[in-house]
């Protein structure tokens, strides 16, 4: 979970900690009205009279002349900054300061220390307005974006929490403005389509949004889904390898292992809520010679299709008949995940609405408490410790999938009947 705090009004609200006379009273930092300045900030009682950021200030002493027109001090912004930057720190160890006044926290794990996210928001807010006598407004949510919404959406001094599973119905009534990214000018060819809140953006067919908006309608239907900052641009793949504890020529353990590193794959993928076009598939024997093989394969992030497709590679791959020293997976050129409807696609919608439950159920209580029955060898023969500790198959529970329960269960006669 991530926490957006951001501090309101910041410039005016320090001058008003430091000058307790302007509390109250319409403020604007800029400059003097007399100058060609913009407005840098402006106390809620000048928003009143229509009084923005960005705006001229000859423009707000014209809608507000009883305002007061304050140069500010950037020194006292950048002290009371970093104060802020040291009360987020006290509450989390990961912190991005997007901008000065502003600060994403990622919450995950905290609960111990400070409780349950409501708890340690209104503790966080305390702590702010004893340390700097500021307004702070907090958002909270799975994703980075979303926070930022909550955030803008709890202004003045608010505090909102969008739970996991009502982001969408949280954001459709909002009007399109509120998503991140978006310019006047999206907004102006989205309103003269009537397209102006959320809601009516998801019910308009891609095709329209794609040439009303060009590249950002892959953006914004990314951030809707749950995508976020960082994670679309700037990762090109996710790669899981793990050298085995012994070279092996077992295929029930390489298989094991393949599937289990592409689960681990597509958990990720799912996690950032991102599809995967292609696969390679690599493999390293024990005398060190290392073979890789790439796949372009329909874009999804289901480990029971991706592993159809990557056995057949690794088929191949194993035709040396030699020892298998390593195995690895890497996942490649990524789309977010629409979660389109697929009518026409029961399959596929099943395995996403079963993999889905799968990542909540190892989210509370690890990845191994749920695992495929042909990844059980690797649990039975090996516990690595390997780079890729991640592969450390020691389960607490041995629940199995129900399709994977059922090929247990014919193993087993298979095993009787010999
Ligand atoms: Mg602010």
């Amino acid at each position: 979970m991530f926490l957006c705090a951001d501090l309101d009004a910041f410039f005016v609200s320090v001058e008003q900690a430091l000058n307790p006379y302007l509390i109250g009273k319409p403020v604007i930092v800029g400059g003097s009205p007399k100058e060609r300045g913009v407005v840098a900030s402006a106390s809620y009682e000048a928003r009143k009279f229509g009084i923005n950021s960005g705006m001229p200030t000859a423009q707000a002493y014209r809608l507000c002349p009883g305002a007061v027109f304050l140069r500010g001090n950037f020194g006292y912004y950048r002290w009371y900054s970093r104060r802020f930057y040291e009360i987020m720190s006290s509450f989390s160890p990961d912190i991005i300061m997007a901008s000065i006044d502003e600060a994403y926290v990622n919450i995950k794990g905290t609960r111990r220390l400070f409780g349950p996210p409501l708890v340690l928001a209104q503790k966080m807010k305390t702590d702010v307005q004893i340390k700097l006598n500021i307004p702070v407004s907090i958002g909270i949510a799975r994703t980075k974006v979303f926070s930022k919404i909550a955030c803008d959406q709890s202004k003045p001094n608010g505090l909102l929490i969008i739970p996991p599973e009502k982001e969408i119905k949280f954001l459709a009534p909002f009007k399109v403005s509120v998503m991140p990214g978006i310019g006047p000018k999206h907004i102006y060819i989205l309103k003269n389509l009537n397209i102006n809140t959320i809601d009516q953006l998801l019910k308009t067919p891609d095709w329209v949004l794609n040439t009303a908006l060009g590249s950002y309608a892959k953006i914004i239907k990314f951030f809707i889904y749950g995508g976020d900052f960082n994670s679309y641009d700037r990762m090109k793949s996710i790669s899981r390898e793990t050298t085995l504890p012994e070279d092996t020529i077992s295929k029930e353990l390489i298989y094991g292992l393949f599937l289990y590193l592409i689960e681990r794959g597509c958990t990720t993928l799912r996690e950032k809520r991102l599809r995967a076009k292609t696969l390679t598939v690599k493999i390293r024997f024990s005398d060190f010679k290392t073979i890789s093989k790439r796949i372009r394969m329909p874009s999804n992030n289901a480990q029971q299709t991706i592993f159809e497709y990557g056995a057949r590679i690794l088929e191949n791959l194993l035709q040396e008949k030699k020892r298998v020293r390593l195995i690895g997976i890497a996942l490649s050129g990524f789309q977010y995940d629409g979660l389109q409807p697929s009518m026409f696609r029961v399959k596929e919608e099943r395995l996403n609405q079963l993999n889905y439950a799968l990542d909540r159920v190892r989210d509370k209580f690890g990845f191994n408490s749920l695992y495929p029955a042909s990844t059980h060898s690797l649990k039975k023969r090996h516990c690595y410790s390997s780079y890729g500790s991640d592969a450390r198959m020691v389960g607490r529970h041995s629940y199995t999938a129900k399709k994977d329960e059922k090929l247990l269960t014919n193993n087993d006669t298979g095993c009787d009947a010999l």
